[in-house]
């Protein structure tokens, strides 16, 4: 029995856009020490360390012309490009040793397929799911498509992959990267693009040429809390996600959907999202699990450390251990508070994910069978 593989070492904190930066390095660290307190490493879970990913590999999803950009820049130089390529604003500042640690949160998800291409269940790498990098530009935080990568390497073995992810801003970047590709489902659950960057992810986005239907978007509206969200998923995407068989999924597990993160609006809490991953874990396929967003530095270490023990089967107290150092601040994994909403505001979500139900209804089901 090949135990789930969890890649990480504090070298991955190496990618870090600054101080200021809404993206801090320190919650991947302070997840891995919270389930280090749970002792999760002990038996249960092998740890493994992150090894960079190559050029050419890495070449195959983005420019060449890119990444010798990246390459430059990282090392100080300047490129008279870089604003084409991406960089320079707040959301991608420019930073020394970028490439290198671009390179190492990719190659820690091609660590985690490597773990479920020799049999594991699982393989996580939190300092992936990357998700808004396109094939010549940085965008959202984001340098390097790990998640792309990923799947590319999962398809040399598996006919069908598919993409799941619950990040609360449309995974654009994977989306467009496999657009007119049938062998990769794209599912994306997200705060639609009309109140919340990238401003995509419209259910009409289904894919082109001989990728209609596999790409899929299921839109949010603000507010939208977790019976909603969980039903809309169940009701659609989960559908479609099942009938298309994959063999293999890649999750991408950002936590910004929580109601307390700043960047976004919606209200779930981390029991509300984790159903979502119980769902795709009941699949039976093979899972790569990758990060993503999460700008609550508390939520996102209880939510990533929930899904970590979840996908990996461990029974677990939801009162954190007390020798976790931040104990007193997150003491227990899931959220133990009820959400008042305004009854509009509850209203409009259920209207509006019903609406999205109803629009992919029409755009995908016939094409899946449903
Ligand atoms: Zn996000």
């Amino acid at each position: 029995m090949v135990r789930p593989v969890f890649v990480y070492s504090d070298a991955l904190m190496g990618y870090n856009m600054g101080t200021q930066h809404p993206m801090q390095p320190r919650r991947l660290r302070q997840t891995f020490d919270l389930l280090d307190s749970y002792g999760a490493f002990e038996s249960e879970i092998e740890l493994r360390e992150p090894t960079p990913a190559d050029f050419d590999e890495v070449a195959e999803t983005h420019s060449a012309k890119f990444l010798e950009a990246i390459e430059l820049l990282s090392k100080g130089g300047r490129s008279s490009g870089s604003s084409r390529f991406g960089f320079g604003s707040g959301d991608n500042p420019i930073f020394p040793g970028m490439y290198e640690s671009a390179m190492l949160y990719t190659g820690a998800t091609l660590n985690a397929v490597d773990a479920v291409l020799a049999g594991a269940s699982v393989g996580i790498n939190i300092s992936g799911g990357l998700h808004h990098a396109h094939y010549d530009r940085a965008a959202g935080f984001c340098i390097l498509n790990d998640c792309a990568v990923g799947i590319r390497r999962l398809r040399r073995r598996y006919a069908r992959v598919a993409y799941v992810d619950i990040d609360v801003h449309h995974g654009d970047g994977v989306q467009e990267l496999f657009y007119d590709d049938p062998t990769v489902l794209t599912i994306s659950l997200h705060e639609s693009g009309r109140t919340l960057f990238p401003g995509t992810g419209f259910v009409y986005e289904s894919g082109e040429g001989e990728g209609v239907g596999y790409s899929l978007n299921l839109p949010f509206a603000p507010y939208t809390p977790d019976a909603i969200w969980i039903q809309a998923w169940r009701d659609s995407a989960l559908l479609i996600l099942k009938a298309f068989q994959p063999e293999a999924i890649l999750l991408q597990m950002g936590t910004d959907a929580h109601v307390e993160d700043p960047l976004a609006h919606l209200c779930l809490t981390a029991q509300g999202w984790l159903e979502a991953i119980k769902d795709v874990v009941g699949l039976g396929v093979p899972i790569v699990a990758v990060g993503g967003g999460g700008y609550n530095m508390k939520t996102v270490t209880k939510m990533w450390s929930l899904a970590t023990l979840t996908l990996s089967g461990i029974a677990h107290e939801d009162a954190t251990p007390d020798s976790f150092t931040m104990h007193n601040e997150i003491p227990t994994l899931t959220d133990h508070y009820e959400i008042e909403l305004a009854e509009k505001d509850r209203k409009r979500s259920q209207d509006f994910a019903e609406e999205s139900v109803n629009e992919i209804r029409d755009t995908h089901f016939a094409k899946f069978g449903l």
